[in-house]
This record gives C-alpha cells, structure tokens and sequence, in this order.
C-alpha cells in the first residue's frame, strides 16, 4: 500500500518514491510506495505535477483512487516501469488552491450547524467555485450572512487546526458528531480548536487565518436541501475583484455609483416599457392614417376596393396593422406583403366579403413557398421567394376583383 504523504503534511510539495506498479488500462497508472500526490476524493480535487527519474520526465494530469485503494497517477510524456527511483512535484498553486477551499469548506459546514443545525450532505470542488448542500428545507438571507460572518471570525481568529490519528473508540469519546463508515480502525480527525471535529482524508491549512476570506456565493433549491456556492482565499480575492470590474463597467454605463445600479436598472426598465407602449400607439395611429390614404387611392370595382400593395421597409407587425384597418370599413380586400429581412404576407377582406383569406394564403405559398395560414378573413404567411411576389399577388387580386 502507498503510503499517504499528505496525511500528515500537506505542505508537502517535493518527495522521493519507488515505482511499485504499472496498471494496465486505457490509460498506465502509476503506482509508488509513497506519495504526496492527492487522489480525487471526498469532493476535493486531484493534483497535478511531474515525476522525475534517470528515464525521463513525466507529467502526472490525474491522480485517482481504485476500488482497491490503491492511488493511481495517470501520466504523460516518458514511461516509467516497475522499480524506477523517481521525485515527485506537486503543483504547488494548485495544490495551495485546494487546501484554501477545502479548509473554507470545514469552517462553513461547522459554522451553519452551530448557528441554525444545518447539517451539510455534500462538498463539490469546481475550478471556478465550490458548494455544499444543506440538509434543510428553507434558508433565509439573514442565516448566509450570520455564517458568512462567523466563519470569517473563525478565520481572523487564526485558530490552529490539528490532524489526530485515533481509533473508533477514542473518536467517540471525543464526541465526533459523524463517524464515518468502518473501513479501517484508525480515523483521520481534523481538529480546527475548539470549533469542528471531523474525520477527513484530505488536505488542510495549520492555522484558519491561512484559509483568507470565505466569500458566500449563490444560493439554490436543490433536491436534497439547499446549494450555498463559496469561494475562499485568492479565488474569493480575484471573484471580488472580477465582481467590481464588472459592476464598475455596468455603472459607467448608467452614469452612477455601483451601489445605485439596482435602482437605476428598475428606472431604466420602466422607461423602456412607457417608450415600447408610446411606439406601440403611435404606430397604430400612423397605420390607420396610411390605411385611410390607401383606401381613399383605390378606385373601387364592382362595388369593393381591392388593394396589392408591397412595403420594403415595414415589418409583419406594421402590415398586419395596416392590413386590419384597411379592411375595418366597408367591403375591401387586401394582399400585402413586407420585403424587409424577414419577407411576410398578409391578407385580410372586410367581414362578409365571400372570399377565404385562408385558402388563398396557401394557394399563394404553394408558388412561392414558405409557411402560414390563417382564417376566413386575415391569413399571414412567410414567403420563401420573393421574386415573384407582385405578380402572385395581382393574380389572386385580378381573381376577386371579378
Ligand atoms: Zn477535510
């Protein structure tokens, strides 16, 4: 069995170890008798880092647990069999990363359960953030601040944090909350003072100042219980700085303080809506103008007036407006259609005119192609050609005016 450098020291970056084992599979894992490397595990994150030897240099890009035990580090670059002296390197940043969010993780879960009894279920380490589950049902705003607050005193309490090695029994007399399933006799339990105990294999600060900030994140309902998203440390600095950067941008655009941007985004918003509301009104307003002019130029056969008109820069919502007050009084019948970027068609005929909107639109489309439809008195459509377009239209125009 490898033997668990980080266990007892994971500030550990650089170590010597022996090639135990070379298994097979889609891809080599390395096995050594000892190793600082930290497989994937309990939510925090592999490492990554070199082994050196006589034979060359390999990259390690992924460390993982087997059913067995044993620690795996899947390598790239040159091979290195059974026997092979080798020195390994941990990434040192990343490894550091890791430690910030992990501790982070332990001052949280222990502060939630001793403000409010909120147990956490889960730990996820991502590359941008972490989160833990809550076992609870509802989590109010006031209780993410009071544990953000006591976690960071934990922090600025500067509180040494232990690692004990002890067995089961003695892990119950020390009053250890959760004791993890029997896998072997001896518990690893962190011990931030007088504070949190608990068992786990992963890798920690030595004192909570060197967790720096825990910064609460995003919250959500989730299955279980509720999500709390944190970052701690530099990643909790550089999101902070990211968080400003941005808001500064959003600020400069609506010429305010990044505290205000709420207010004036509210204020924005409704502008926008009394604008859309304004245009809406008076687009109808020019629309019946146009309609009344349209009719007023179109002499009228058989006792109906019967319109083709094609209008480049009007959008389907304008000629369906116009199409409707077209044929709001009296017998008409129109068939207009919009070329701008999106070509449409729109007919529509005065109620109790014979015809059927409808069924023309589809005689229409099946030469000029495209989709749509409609009822007895208004049919719209988009046209795929428009080539033809004017010349379709009179057809069907030339037929009702009979
Ligand atoms: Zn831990």
């Amino acid at each position: 069995m490898t033997e668990r450098l980080y266990y007892r020291d994971s500030f550990l970056r650089e170590f010597p170890a022996t090639v135990l084992e070379v298994v097979p599979g889609n891809r080599a894992g390395i096995v050594l008798d000892r190793t600082a490397f930290y497989p994937t595990s309990g939510g925090q994150l592999f490492d990554t880092g070199t082994l050196l030897s006589d034979k060359g240099t390999a990259r390690v890009v992924e460390v993982a647990e087997d059913d067995g035990g044993r620690i795996l580090h899947f390598i790239e670059g040159d091979e290195l069999p059974s026997g092979t002296q080798v020195r390994g390197e941990i990434d040192g940043a990343r490894r550091h990363d890791h430690i910030e969010q992990h501790s982070g993780q332990h001052v949280l879960s222990a502060a939630f359960l001793r403000l409010f009894g909120l147990e956490t279920i889960s730990f996820h380490m991502g590359d941008e953030s972490c989160s833990i589950d809550l076992s609870t049902s509802r989590l109010e705003a006031h209780q993410i601040g009071d544990a953000e607050t006591l976690a960071n005193d934990i922090v600025l309490e500067d509180r040494p944090v232990e690692i004990h090695f002890v067995s089961r029994a003695e892990a119950q007399r020390l009053g250890l909350r959760k004791i993890p399933p029997a896998e072997r006799d001896e518990l690893r339990l962190i011990d931030i003072r007088d504070f949190d105990l608990t068992a786990c294999g992963g890798t920690h600060v030595i004192r909570t100042g060197q967790i720096g900030a825990i910064l609460l994140r995003k919250t959500e309902k989730v299955k279980q219980g509720w999500r709390v998203e944190f970052v701690c440390g530099n990643r909790a600095v550089r999101t902070a700085r990211r968080d400003f950067r941005t808001l500064t941008e959003a600020a400069g655009l609506v010429s305010g303080h990044i505290w205000e941007l709420p207010q004036q985004i509210a204020k924005l918003q409704g502008s926008a809506k009394t604008l859309r509301k304004s245009q809406a009104d008076l687009l109808e307003e020019v629309a019946s103008y146009h309609a009344n002019q349209l009719l007023h130029d179109t002499p009228e056969h058989n006792g109906h007036k019967v319109r083709v008109a094609v209008f480049p820069d009007r959008d389907l919502e304008y000629v369906k407006l116009l199409a409707q007050r077209f044929v709001r009084q009296g017998n008409a019948v129109c068939f207009f259609a919009s070329t701008s970027a999106t070509p449409a068609v729109v007919f529509a005929q005065s109620a109790g005119q014979p015809h059927h909107m409808g069924a023309l639109m589809k005689e229409a489309l099946a030469s000029l192609g495209g989709r749509g439809g409609g009822s007895k008195d208004l049919a719209q459509g988009g046209p795929e050609r428009i080539d033809s377009l004017d010349r379709v239209l009179e057809a069907l125009a030339a037929r009702v005016r009979e």
